[in-house]
């Protein structure tokens, strides 16, 4: 079990593990937000915050939500607005400790265009 937070403490995040790689995507909210991305699947993530200390935004078909911290604005995930069984979710690392995720691979998604890896 591994923890994030945002920089004011208000929000929290456990992940059941390191992550095995990092995505940095180029599209038009992530190149904004300089967010890396750790895949977790929904269920085993665990999001502690008390009510009322996020807000979301969903853009183009709304399919996703991303969530950040109210107080010092720290964007601390995003998820499916429908989550369904074994839905995909992202975790920013930035909000990791740097020991935890130093040397994990870093791979180039070109989110913007292709949704190729450019790596
Ligand atoms: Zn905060």
């Amino acid at each position: 079990m591994l923890e994030s937070t945002c920089h004011c403490g208000a929000v929290q995040i456990e992940v059941p593990r390191k992550p095995r790689r990092l995505t940095n995507c180029n599209c038009s909210i992530c190149r904004r937000y300089g967010t890396l991305w750790a895949y977790y699947k929904c269920a085993g993530v665990r999001i502690l915050a008390k009510p009322g200390s996020t807000s979301r935004y969903s853009w183009g078909h709304k399919r996703l939500s991303f969530v950040r911290c109210k107080t010092c604005g720290c964007i601390m995930y995003w998820e499916p607005v429908q989550a369904k069984a074994g839905s995909m979710m992202g975790v920013n690392a930035r909000n990791f400790e740097p020991g935890m995720i130093e040397g994990v691979r870093v791979r180039r998604l070109d989110g913007a265009s292709t949704w190729k890896y450019l790596d």
